[in-house]
């Protein structure tokens, strides 16, 4: 029945803390953290966590 989404919710509620969901492939979809930012693996999209520095 909806077991997939019963454990989904559960699973999601402690990982979304720590992840960060791509905004552009949106929910199960998780962007890859890295130092400054993070990247979804998916579609590319890319957030700058803080402070802007141009390269
Ligand atoms: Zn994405």
């Amino acid at each position: 029945m909806s077991s997939t989404h019963k454990r989904y919710e559960a699973d999601g509620d402690k990982v979304i803390r720590l992840k960060k969901e791509c905004e552009r492939c949106g929910d199960a979809v998780y962007m890859a953290g890295h130092s400054d930012r993070w990247t979804c693996g998916k579609c590319g999209y890319t957030i700058y966590k803080r402070g802007r520095k141009a390269t």
